[in-house]
């Protein structure tokens, strides 16, 4: 819908604005109201670059969307009904649970087995354990490619699936080579189109689940879908949108908790969401009411960094990973709340989870 300046386009503006739309085969149907008129564009208007040139007119005040940018990822299109398997768990539907440390820190590997273990126990459906890390400063530990050696041994003893974080192709096809069930796109190269891509090419046509970080720099909920459209565009469509939290931070966390978007993403798309509370508030002793929060607004699973020693932990492990013991009641928590919340999610987003 396109909102002029004035009250009403000129001939010969309507004229300039006719000439842009015929190349992208659509037209323009005029609606004549009392005081103002507005112009419907008939046809499809997911083009960036249709908007873009009609925004750029200086007769036109903005252009209103009615059909969703992203075509794949929407609630109406063919895939909607797709369902995403995590362990023995199915999404949308089953509540999921993904625990882990943040880094596996290769001089530690006892530990990571230890941990992966104790949170099999708990009740998780998937083990998670950063081998290479994006850490702010470039002197702090930036993991380590043998971790993934540890990674993989601790799902050939614990029986669970693994996720580990992709930063650039290289570390991608080592984790392809390695069956790594779940590659994790973090909140540092959510907006690395180009790495989105080659995780979607690389894992189309297979089982491989990727789980989409939100950036922290990533404001309209679209923009999100659109990194997720990315991926599914090349052939993959397991994706799993994870609000993590974003910038400007509340003080006394580390992010804005974003776990509320949720409800959005569900009205939208048809993608699970598992929510990541750990990255969002960034305390340990926050993290338990911000996952029964993640659950209360329909999640689909969770994401929560967890060791059998914290304190002993590297990266992000030492302040905000939670115990195995409190992710068993986390866990138990939070089925049951996600089973209340399926009666108030947004109506499609209900029915299409009923399905
Ligand atoms: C992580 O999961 O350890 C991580 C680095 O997450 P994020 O990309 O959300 O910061
Ligand atoms: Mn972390």
């Amino acid at each position: 819908m396109i909102i002029p300046l004035h009250a009403k386009l000129t001939d010969a503006e309507l004229r300039e604005l006719e000439e842009i739309i015929s190349e992208f085969g659509v037209r323009i149907q005029p609606i004549h109201g009392h005081e103002r008129s507005i112009y419907a564009i008939l046809g499809d208007e997911t083009s960036q670059d249709l908007i873009n040139r009609i925004e750029g007119l200086a007769f036109v005040e903005r252009v209103d969307r009615i059909q969703a940018p992203y075509k794949l990822m929407a609630r109406e299109s063919k895939l909607s009904g797709h369902r995403v398997k995590v362990g023995t768990k199915t999404l949308p539907g089953d509540f999921c649970v993904i625990a882990g440390h943040c880094t596996i820190d290769p001089k530690q590997k006892a530990m990571f087995l230890e941990t992966a273990f104790a949170v099999k126990e708990a009740g998780a459906d998937m083990i998670r354990g950063g081998v290479w890390k994006p850490r702010t400063s470039p002197h702090s530990f930036q993991g380590d490619a043998k971790s993934l050696d540890i990674l993989v041994e601790a799902r050939e003893r614990t029986g669970l699936q693994i996720n580990t974080e992709v930063m650039d192709f290289d570390q991608l096809k080592l984790c392809v080579d390695a069956k790594v069930d779940c590659l994790q796109i973090g909140a540092r190269s959510a907006l690395n189109y180009r790495l989105l891509q080659q995780v979607g090419e690389m894992t189309k046509n297979s089982s491989t689940r990727v789980l989409l970080k939100r950036s922290m720099h990533m404001g309209p909920v679209s923009e999100f879908i659109l990194a997720a459209e990315y991926i599914v565009a090349q052939g993959n469509p397991n994706v799993m949108l994870c609000p993590r939290g974003t910038v400007p931070t509340i003080e006394g966390f580390r992010n804005s908790p974003d776990e509320s978007i949720t409800l959005l993403l569900k009205e939208r798309t048809w993608a699970p969401v598992v929510v990541d509370p750990s990255h969002s508030v960034g305390k340990a002793v926050y993290v338990p009411n911000a996952c029964l929060a993640a659950a209360a607004y329909g999640a689909d699973g969770i994401l929560v960094e967890t060791h059998c020693q914290p304190k002993k932990g590297t990266g992000d492990d030492p302040k905000q990973a939670i115990t195995p013991d409190v992710l068993a009641q986390i866990i138990k928590d939070t089925r049951e709340i996600h089973k209340f919340a399926a009666r108030y999610q947004p109506k499609d987003a209900a029915k299409a989870a009923a399905k």
